[in-house]
């Protein structure tokens, strides 16, 4: 480790082959890979030439998220039913915006990498034969779920940490990414590493910072869970959305986030059988008090209610084509005007739904016949839905008791949460950015197109930390970085004075008003309802945010406060890209699509009971716009643009439909010419 002073503070710095920021799945299944293919090339050591970098080892989604069971979304392993990658990308892009070659590329590589985490040790459950049994989840038109419990992608996480650490691969925690170092301009502009405040020795009066340079960047830092005040991420998930956009990384489908019903005391996703036993569901007074059976008065009889709250398990997340008609869906919108007018929602497993005054009472012999073969077949016929549930999946109760919610005794808060964004960086069909040697992988790409099917995140996580490694080791090589110390050292005098501007006692500003300032606006104008007017405003309000952070800093208490202050500009510049591509796609007339709906006046009645409190007449929704399933939105940071980002459409890239014969490609194989398309 090389250590230099620029002005009074510490700056650490250490040279590898590749830096990956972030040790979530993907993040570690990358440093694995990277170290199983140069040891394939003899090199010795491998692990010494990778350091993963992370603000908390225990912090991001794969470690603290999950569901009743989460699900990785993988090729079929049924021994009856065939699969093909072709049909799995299918499913991919079915809903447009997705390019093809990644989508393939997913498609194929699945099966590779499943068993890659199964051969780690992820508890992944098969039958005395040997097979991998699957169930369907959300938008999954086969059986290719499959799910290792709550919490499959903790395990993961866990497994690839463990190889990584036999590899001695670097791992480095407690380290706030405050900058991407770019060099060089144009078409040879590269990523040189990360510059991190050292979380742990950046108190008092100075901070010290780390710097971790590479050859190769590979970005996996997770989804911008930070930027919402109704999410299911988990806490301190932030990502560097902000600080890749100032970069010069391009991002696609940033309009795409996921909502779903999650709980919020503990944030927990209440999919899947959480769902499929039909607990009860009512919402009380900001005091807990005045019980209201409040979905009654929207479904005709308790079958239809009762059904709807079944689907909801694996109709999943909120997709406003599944509203009108009485869908799944409408549940979600129920529980955001509840919630909306300072009321609060619950499940409760100890007691069936109750009827409203016209209903029949609760029989689960009344559920529609997929509702009601699914329970006979399972054999969950029990007579409470805590009953059902500890018969179906006891794990999901245990998750709640280790998180001190004890669902035989209480009810379970929920609310609309913000839990994944299907769009992200733009990757090329190796992972590869739109500036050579930065790869993104995990949910910072862009990978997904409008809907994806549930579990597939997980899996497209996988697929581009091997994509990737297996690109750094063949096209970029081993080797160690040496860059130009001058260009480096010069940067990092910028970087310090940056942070140390960020810093004005006279500024009105602090870090934490502004993250929630930037947190209310995300979810009431970016969130699952969205309304051009309210887009407008909010963006114009989130820039204005940015450009006061930029001239006046933050007012800080302590030096401990500058992470915060870091972390509340990146977030802020962030929001303001998030919402342009909001606004910008909203006037292409996008319409209502993946997870989210669009108001409209003259749009589709959501339920003749759900009311416009402006209008006093029921609220209605702008159809999706299916032409633009085949335009992916991409957008740019552009300093010099009014809103500081500059927008385009692109069209999805094609499913590749090239197959050679054996020969033809063992020598594309052999001459490393794999590697140019
Ligand atoms: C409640 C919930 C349930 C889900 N269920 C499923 C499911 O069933 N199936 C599925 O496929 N997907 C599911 N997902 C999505 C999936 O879990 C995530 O997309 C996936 O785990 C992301 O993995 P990752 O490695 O890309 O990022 P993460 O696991 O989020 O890791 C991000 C890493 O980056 C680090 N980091 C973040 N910001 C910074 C920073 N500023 N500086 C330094 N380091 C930073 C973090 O500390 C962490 O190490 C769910 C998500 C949630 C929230």
């Amino acid at each position: 480790m090389e250590t230099r002073k620029v002005g009074s503070h510490t700056i650490n710095i250490q040279r590898f082959n590749s830096v990956i920021v972030g040790a979530g799945a993907a993040g570690m299944n990358c440093a694995v890979h990277l170290c199983e293919f140069m040891r394939d090339k003899k090199v010795k050591n491998p692990g010494s030439r990778i350091a993963v970098v992370t603000r908390g080892i225990g912090l991001g989604a794969s470690r603290m998220s999950g569901s009743d069971k989460q699900t990785y979304y993988k090729m079929g392993t049924s021994p009856d039913v065939p699969d093909s990658a072709v049909e799995f990308s299918n499913s991919l892009t079915a809903a447009g915006c997705c390019h093809g070659d990644l989508a393939l590329a997913e498609g194929i590589n699945s099966l590779r990498e499943f068993y890659h985490l199964v051969q780690l040790g992820v508890p992944f459950p098969h039958d005395s034969m040997g097979s991998y049994v699957g169930y369907k989840t959300d938008n999954d038109p086969y059986e290719r779920a499959t799910s290792a419990g709550p919490k499959t992608s903790r395990f993961m996480s866990e497994c690839l940490q463990t190889q990584a650490e036999r590899y001695g691969v670097n791992i480095f925690d407690g380290q706030e990414v405050v900058q991407l170092l770019s060099i060089g301009s144009g078409i040879s502009k590269r990523l040189a590493g990360v510059v991190t405040l050292d979380r742990n020795k950046s108190k008092g009066s100075d901070f010290t910072l780390n710097v971790y340079l590479c050859r190769n960047l590979v970005l996996a830092a997770g989804g911008p869970g930070e930027l919402y005040e109704t999410t299911v991420y988990p806490k301190g998930q932030v990502g560097i959305h902000g600080l890749a956009f100032e970069a010069g990384l391009a991002a696609e489908n940033l309009t795409e986030s996921q909502f779903g019903l999650a709980s919020i005391k503990f944030r927990w996703n209440v999919s899947g059988t959480y769902m499929q036993v039909v607990p009860r569901i009512f919402s009380t007074d900001a005091n807990s008090s005045d019980e209201q059976e409040f979905l009654t008065g929207f479904f005709p009889t308790m079958s239809k209610m009762a059904t709807n709250i079944f689907l909801k398990g694996y109709q999943w997340p909120f997709d406003p084509q599944k509203i009108e008609n009485l869908q799944s869906s409408l549940i979600d919108v129920l529980v955001f005007n509840e919630t909306q007018k300072g009321r609060r929602v619950y499940m409760d497993f100890r007691q069936n739904p109750v009827p409203g005054p016209s209903m029949k009472s609760f029989d689960l012999n009344d559920l529609e016949q997929e509702a009601l073969h699914y329970l006979k077949n399972t054999g969950a016929m029990q007579p409470t839905p805590i009953e059902r549930l500890a018969h179906m999946n006891p794990l999901a109760i245990d998750i709640y008791k280790e998180n001190g919610i004890d669902l035989y005794t209480e009810p379970l808060e929920i609310a609309v949460c913000a839990q994944h964004n299907n769009g992200g960086f733009a990757v090329n069909r190796w992972w590869e950015s739109n500036i050579p040697g930065t790869f993104i992988i995990g949910e910072i790409a862009g990978t997904h197109g409008v809907k994806r099917p549930g579990g597939s995140a997980l899996n497209a996580g996988q697929t581009g930390g091997l994509r990737a490694a297996e690109y750094i080791v063949n096209v970029y090589g081993p080797k160690p970085c040496d860059y130009d110390d001058k260009k480096i050292e010069e940067r990092l005098r910028l970087c310090v004075e940056k942070l140390e501007k960020l810093v004005n006692s006279r500024s009105p500003l602090t870090p934490g008003k502004v993250m929630k300032d930037i947190r209310r606006r995300m979810t009431t104008s970016a969130g699952h309802i969205r309304q051009p007017d309210n887009a407008q405003r909010a963006l114009a309000d989130a820039l204005s945010l940015y450009r006061n952070i930029e001239s006046d800093g933050f007012q800080l208490d302590n030096k401990a406060d500058l992470v915060d202050a870091v972390l509340a500009r990146h977030l802020s510049l962030a929001s303001v890209g998030y919402l342009k591509a909001i606004v910008t796609l909203l006037s292409q007339g996008s319409g209502s699509r993946g997870s989210h709906l669009v108001l409209a006046d003259d749009g589709i009645q959501i339920h003749p009971d759900v009311i416009d409190k402006a209008t006093g007449k029921p609220l209605r929704f702008k159809p999706e716009n299916t032409e633009l399933r085949s335009s992916i939105l991409r957008i740019e940071y552009d300093s010099s643009e009014s809103d500081l980002f500059r927008t385009k459409n692109v069209e999805p890239r094609p499913l590749p439909t090239e197959r050679k014969a054996f020969e033809p490609a063992w020598q594309d194989y052999r001459e490393g010419k794999i590697y140019s398309g």
